[in-house]
């Protein structure tokens, strides 16, 4: 039986039609039965949302005869007609049956509802990723398909996509949400796709699927066969306007190992990248965990969150295990009530202190690296991209200004290159300073995660 919301749409609408042949009275149809519509289908059960206790009323007592009989004519089969109020399917806690498909693909997946787009802290780093999934968590199939999130771990990008399949499932019951990892994809292939028959199964499932969120697609890299089959699922998504959204640690066109097809396809929508938080969002970010843990934000002093924010910033996903390490050391081992600079120091570990205190070229260069999200050795490279030559610029001017290196000490650093051209990036970074404000921020943050 057909299950995809258009599909089920179409066929609702021939419903109406018949129904509106049958029952002569215009504004009986029009007040209680043209705003109504197929909820689910499950067996020879059909169940139909009804827009208020009247309608259900009237419908049940006057006209559910015409209703089986449009419903038979249309569909060439008797099905059981269940009426529900549309305040009753958003009372049921997401209605499982429909919102897992039926084959058994993928059993294990599901939405997390600890994240939420409520619970995400927005700042500058992420701002253009969370308004891009919240559009499309609005508005699945209307505007940037695919959606493309990348970042370094731990940013959250598997929050956001969670974030997108809670929305929907809470205001949109009836699309089918799939959020699934990379690994699941490859481990059902593998499972299913042995013979043909099996491919064609999956295949038909991904036609049941209406949005669909793929965790760290960069794992399909060098799975030429899975490759094909993922590519067969976009295709037969995206030309029916279904939504997709894929996470990544790289930018499409870095997906070494990847079909060329995929990586056009996967940069023909929307492509957003998350960078590392600064230090306000990091500790609004910290704030809201402190919040959610049921703490009150007044036993901590703000050093003691700066102080956090800035040693373990580049990494949600370690800033919150320093936030639980701090709280159980403070509260289980020290038994104190305030959380002050000091006992936020003794709770990290000294491997982590002496690695992050000690200022050097390498220490620089990665966060430097970080922030910009390339990897150190495209930071001290040849190939220059704005973005990379700007980074680099940065990283120079500031091994010249924080560790007073000389010239030609930092060009063997940077890849060999000559005193004055080292000279010459410093200038040019010193120079832009007075002006660009924009420059002058990026600077201070980086000294920031420097300190
Ligand atoms: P990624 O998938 O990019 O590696 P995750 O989405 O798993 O990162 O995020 C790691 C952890 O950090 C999760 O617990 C997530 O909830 C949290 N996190 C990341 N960014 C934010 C944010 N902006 N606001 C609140 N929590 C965040
Ligand atoms: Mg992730």
């Amino acid at each position: 039986m057909t299950t995809t919301i258009s599909e089920l749409k179409t066929l609702w609408d021939r419903v109406l039609v018949k129904l509106q042949d049958t029952i002569n009275d215009q504004m009986i149809f029009d007040s209680f039965i043209a705003d109504s519509s197929i909820y689910k289908i499950e067996g020879n059960q059909m169940t139909i949302v009804v827009s208020s206790d009247f309608a259900r009323s009237i419908i049940e007592k006057n006209y559910k005869p015409d209703l089986l009989q449009a419903v038979e004519e249309v569909t060439e089969t008797n099905f059981l007609i269940d009426l529900i109020l549309k305040q009753e399917v958003a009372d049921q806690v997401v209605p499982q049956v429909h919102n897992k498909p039926k084959n058994n693909f993928f059993e294990n997946s599901e939405i997390n509802p600890k994240y939420t787009f409520e619970n995400f802290v927005v700042g500058p780093s992420n701002r253009e990723a969370q308004q891009a999934a919240l559009m499309i968590a609005s508005n699945p199939g209307k505007f940037y398909n695919p959606l493309f999130i990348y970042s370094n771990s731990g940013l959250g990008k598997t929050h956001l996509l969670h974030a997108i399949g809670n929305y929907i499932k809470n205001n949109n019951h009836r699309l089918n949400v799939l959020y699934i990892t990379t690994d699941n994809f490859v481990d059902e292939y593998i499972k299913f796709v042995k013979g043909d028959r099996e491919s064609d199964g999956l295949k038909d499932f991904f036609r049941t699927v209406d949005v669909l969120l793929v965790d760290d697609i960069q794992f399909l890299a060098k799975k030429d066969k899975t490759q094909e089959m993922f590519f067969y699922a976009f295709q037969t998504l995206i030309n029916s306007n279904k939504q997709i959204v894929l996470t990544s640690d790289r930018q499409p066109s870095d997906l070494n190992g990847l079909e060329e097809r995929l990586v056009t396809r996967f940069s023909s929508g929307l492509i957003s990248k998350i960078m590392q938080p600064d230090t306000p969002t990091s500790i609004a970010i910290l704030k809201k965990k402190i919040t959610a843990n049921g703490l009150e934000i007044s036993r901590f002093d703000d050093d003691a969150l700066e102080f956090l924010a800035q040693n373990f910033g580049n990494n949600v996903r370690e800033l919150e295990g320093a936030l639980n390490r701090l709280v159980f050391y403070t509260i289980n081992i020290k038994q104190s009530n305030h959380i002050d600079l000091r006992l936020t120091q003794e709770s990290v570990p000294t491997s982590h202190k002496s690695k992050e205190n000690k200022l050097s070229e390498s220490k620089i260069i990665s966060v430097v690296a970080d922030y910009y999200n390339l990897t150190p050795s495209q930071l001290t490279g040849k190939i220059r991209t704005s973005e990379i030559s700007l980074a680099r610029h940065i990283a120079i001017y500031l091994c010249r200004e924080l560790l007073d290196m000389p010239f030609t000490k930092i060009g063997q650093t940077f890849g060999g290159k000559d005193h004055s051209t080292i000279m010459s990036a410093v200038k040019k970074v010193e120079k832009e300073l007075k002006t660009n404000e924009q420059l002058k921020a990026v600077i201070k943050e980086l000294k920031n995660r420097l300190k």
